[in-house]
């Protein structure tokens, strides 16, 4: 019998709904927190390996990380990127780990022609930094999906990061995860070992005061962190690990929607607040 013409446009329309939701890629922000995370296993390192389950397996994956600071942007074309051990005086074990995925290099080229504006300069030689791999060990511990990174240019405002973000779109239906890795509250100074899994006041205040914002949407706020008062100024003593965040907020477009990976305060002085974007 033939199938009604009703059933053949809906069988149609649903797999036009399934094709737009498994070939676009989610966008995520991590909160990486202490480099050591790479050797736990705790509630955060399991919540980063279960992100893979729920998503469709990236073909490439692009990291903005607070550890690739630049003046200008640039994209890393190394076809072999190498573990960068960019801390200081941590385990000998941390240093023993090698995390290297190929890179992907014609993505990076391409990347740099599709931005015309800002130029995008590339760097053949960086490797992969530790806001990128302590993440991604957890993510995809196989290291076989080819990773690359963007830097960040320190010496322009958020609202730099959130208009050049918006270029980066397109990578999405190419199957690129892009991820960016910071901590929304990161103030070293301040950061307190005796109170592991709490915060202060401030942090946990100023916490809140980003979820209610990214819950209603108001990106201009968020963008415009520093009229945010007190709570935010403590939180964001400098900008290198906030930044992170304002690129999938440049991303998301209006239909997706926020959900938090793991939230939680530590040290003190740290949120480990972590989304994806679908
Ligand atoms: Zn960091």
């Amino acid at each position: 019998m033939a199938t009604p013409i009703v059933t053949k446009a809906e069988t149609v329309l649903n797999e036009l709904a399934k094709a737009d939701n498994t070939d676009r890629m989610p966008v995520i922000f991590i909160g990486h927190g202490n480099p050591m995370h790479a050797l736990h296993d705790n509630a955060f390192t399991k919540a980063l390996n279960n992100i893979p389950k729920t998503i469709s397996k990236p073909k490439a994956i692009l990291v903005v990380s607070a550890h690739w600071l630049t003046r200008g942007t640039y994209v890393s074309t190394n076809p072999k990127p190498k573990t960068i051990y960019d801390f200081g005086g941590f385990p000998e074990e941390m240093y023993k780990i090698i995390y290297e995925p190929a890179g992907a290099p014609e993505l990076a080229k391409e990347l740099k022609e599709k931005v015309s504006s800002p130029k995008i300069d590339v760097d053949e030689s960086m490797g992969l930094d530790h806001g990128a791999w302590t993440v991604l060990k957890h993510m995809y511990p196989a290291a076989d999906i080819p990773t690359f990174q963007l830097s960040i240019d320190y010496y322009k405002p958020a609202s730099y990061h959130f208009e050049l973000a918006k270029q980066l779109s397109y990578l999405r239906n190419k199957g690129v995860l892009i991820i960016g890795s910071g901590n929304i509250v990161h103030n070293l100074r301040m950061v307190d070992f005796a109170n592991a899994h709490g915060g202060y006041d401030w942090a946990s205040e100023f916490d809140s005061k980003v979820k209610e914002l990214l819950d209603k949407g108001d990106f201009k706020s968020l963008v415009e962190y520093e009229k945010l008062g007190k709570a935010a100024l403590l939180s964001i003593p400098t900008n290198d690990h906030y930044l992170p965040m304002i690129y999938p907020l440049g991303l998301k477009t209006g239909k997706e929607n926020i959900s938090y990976l793991y939230e939680g305060l530590e040290a003190g002085s740290i949120s480990m607040r972590s989304f994806i974007i679908k």
